[in-house]
């Protein structure tokens, strides 16, 4: 398996349930069509606005195991009772095509990415307040309440491991807060070694 990323990024997006982490990052996409999103596995069950090969590849924990036990994950993961996984094959593929990757991954999952990855850039975003994350966690009526008491207490071991992460983003607005993301994804790829990597010609022509 690749362990560098060649010319392209891979950025770890990781937040509390309920920070808005999944719009933002839709946005994002639709203003950036460099950026490539890795669709997880999951054996969570699909949601109704869900779409299979779209927000996830949906499959039984049986097969998720199967594909586990066969080295198919790059990462996985135990999330709020189910099973999260990133496709090895899929990553692979495209650092090979030099794209830039968006992991949307737990924690967990990042830790266990920057082991294969170290140069990978981590972006940890935050609700702007507990009341905020909790409105939101009921207004957008995906889970039932013993889910979402789930997801609360998980909050608090999700924060912790802030200091892992390379930037912090607050989600106080979704406009403001996908341009904060979209200055760190253009100050990433204007970074010195990256840019030395895709204009060596024009650098040996101008020394
Ligand atoms: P949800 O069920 O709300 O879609 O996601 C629950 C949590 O699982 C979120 O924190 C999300 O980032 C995380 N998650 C989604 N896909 C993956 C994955 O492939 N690997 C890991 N480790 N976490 C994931």
């Amino acid at each position: 398996m690749a362990t560098t990323t060649g010319s392209g990024c891979l950025f770890i997006i990781s937040a509390p349930s309920g920070a808005g982490k999944t719009s933002l990052i839709r946005v994002l996409l639709e203003r950036d069509a460099q950026l490539k999103l890795s669709i997880s596995y999951t054996s969570r069950p699909q949601r109704s606005a869900e779409i299979d090969g779209r927000d996830y590849h949906f499959v039984s924990k049986d097969i998720f195991k199967q594909m586990q036990s066969r080295g198919e994950f790059l990462e996985y993961a135990e999330v709020y009772g189910n099973l999260y996984g990133t496709s090895k094959k899929w990553i692979d593929d495209a650092i090979a095509a030099g794209q830039d990757i968006v992991l949307e991954i737990d924690c967990q999952g990042a830790t266990q990415v920057r082991r294969f990855f170290s140069h990978a850039i981590g972006i940890f975003i935050l609700p702007p307040s507990c009341v905020a994350l909790e409105k939101r966690l009921i207004s957008r009526d995906q889970d039932d309440a013993e889910v979402i008491q789930k997801r609360l207490e998980a909050v608090r071991e999700e924060v912790s491991h802030v200091n892992e992460f390379d930037y912090v983003i607050i989600n106080d607005e979704l406009e403001k807060a996908v341009n904060n993301v979209a200055c760190i994804v253009n100050a990433e790829r204007l970074k010195r070694e990256r840019q030395i990597e895709k204009h060596q010609a024009l650098i040996t022509q101008l020394t």
